[in-house]
């Protein structure tokens, strides 16, 4: 079966995602997805990552800055290094996180994250050596 255009340009920045674990921007992301695909737009990028995060294959971050993006939707949370500003995965199983329950609402909680804030071991070990 011949691949549309659209679906190839999806798959490719999906296929990108899956393969790291650095939590990317979209601009790092465009800026690597192109070297597979020249002919990608920022725009079609912006829509493409909208469209995956919409039907729950990635997940975005944001701490209300710059969004990030994570292929891993496998419950799991994130440290956000003060010193680089990338996002990391915690390994704390998520249960042993959220003791809280979920509170009764009104209206709809329809999904919830949680980011710690910090240096992350490589920030840290590179000032220990100064
Ligand atoms: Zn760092
Ligand atoms: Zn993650």
């Amino acid at each position: 079966m011949q691949q549309t255009r659209k679906s190839r340009q999806r798959d490719a920045i999906l296929n990108n995602l899956r393969a790291r674990c650095d939590h990317p921007t979209a601009m790092e992301l465009y800026l690597s997805v192109r070297e597979e695909i020249p002919s990608l737009s920022l725009g079609t990028l912006y829509r493409n990552l909208k469209g995956l995060c919409d039907s729950g294959q990635i997940i975005r971050l944001s701490d209300g800055g710059e969004e990030h993006y994570d292929a891993c939707t496998a419950p799991h949370w994130h440290i956000k290094c003060d010193c680089c500003g990338r996002f990391y995965d915690l390994p704390v199983s998520p249960e042993a996180v959220l003791a809280v329950p979920i509170p009764e609402y009104d209206g709809e909680i329809r999904d919830y994250s949680l980011i710690f804030f910090g240096v992350c071991a490589h920030c840290a070990r590179t000032a220990g050596e100064k």
